[in-house]
């Protein structure tokens, strides 16, 4: 009887495939694999069409293509792989960095990144935030000038002024302190962009590809407050917007982190 051969092992065999799809699609929502995914399936069907009508030379060239692929897309996709990886590996069953921080300093920290980016925008002061979560992203702190303060919202609208000699690239905040400004960032090799959105904003969605952080961006052309994560971008918001959206990534999600299941990005 074939209901003998299927067992228990079967079910649970198949609940990890979903999960690993639903996964792996999440993974991928909104990011410019998305449109690899649209290219591949459209290749697909041609090459299914073209194995079908009997056209020859067509099929053995698309059979060739998808060889030239295997190799193509870890090369093109580097950085979601990496970051994917990351993710697997250990992003969402430690602890936030470096660990000791409690939500109260949490509650705290966010209540002066509200702040701060309120007034970065009405003042039209342009700004690049970046919220260290699990991913380490010390090279790129390296890249600018330690600091190792406080975080305090006057203090930060104090970086970024312009003129002041640290207000060029990103402020990163490690923990509940701020940990260097002036880092230079990787810029997003992503073509999809908005045409009024410039270096600070590619460079924003570029660490978010490569990282698990969370990026504040003010733009110092509009005063629109964006965030970046996971590759993408959350545009336009305001106060209350902005405040539940950093409740939800660092308090919430810290909460959720023992549960390696649930995603905390389900508003970007
Ligand atoms: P805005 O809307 O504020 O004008 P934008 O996206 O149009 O932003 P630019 O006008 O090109 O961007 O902003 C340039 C500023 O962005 C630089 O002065 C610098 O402070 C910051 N910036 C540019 N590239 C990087 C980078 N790779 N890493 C960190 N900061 C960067
Ligand atoms: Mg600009």
């Amino acid at each position: 009887m074939w209901m003998d051969a299927f067992q228990t092992t079967d079910i649970v065999d198949i609940a990890v495939v979903a999960i690993i799809i639903y996964q792996l699609l999440m993974l991928i929502k909104g990011t410019r694999a998305v449109q690899l995914i649209k290219g591949l399936f459209v290749l697909m069907v041609i090459y299914l069409l073209a194995r079908q009508m009997q056209l020859d030379t067509l099929s053995w060239i698309l059979n060739k293509v998808w060889g030239m692929l295997l190799v193509a897309i870890p090369v093109v996709f580097q950085p979601e792989l990496r970051r994917a990886l990351e993710q697997i590996g250990r992003g969402k069953f430690i602890t936030m960095h470096p660990g000791t921080t409690g939500a109260e300093e949490y509650k705290k920290l966010i209540e002066e990144l509200v702040r701060c980016s309120q007034v970065l925008s009405q003042s039209r002061i342009g700004a690049l935030i970046v919220i260290e979560k699990t991913t380490g992203i010390q090279e790129y702190i390296e890249t600018g000038v330690k600091i190792d303060g406080v975080v305090s919202s006057e203090f930060l609208v104090n970086l970024f002024i312009p003129k002041s000699p640290l207000h060029d690239g990103a402020v990163i905040i490690r923990g509940d302190r701020v940990a260097a400004a002036g880092c230079f960032l990787p810029l997003t090799q992503y073509n999809g962009l908005q045409k009024d959105l410039g270096t600070r904003h590619r460079a924003a969605l570029g660490l978010s590809e490569v990282s698990d952080a969370l990026i504040i961006i003010v733009s110092e052309e509009t005063g629109v407050v964006s965030t970046a994560k996971n590759g993408k971008m959350t545009r336009f918001l305001d106060e209350k917007s902005l405040r539940d959206l950093l409740k939800n990534e660092i308090l919430v999600e810290k909460a959720k982190r023992i549960n390696p299941f649930k995603r905390g990005d389900s508003n970007a």
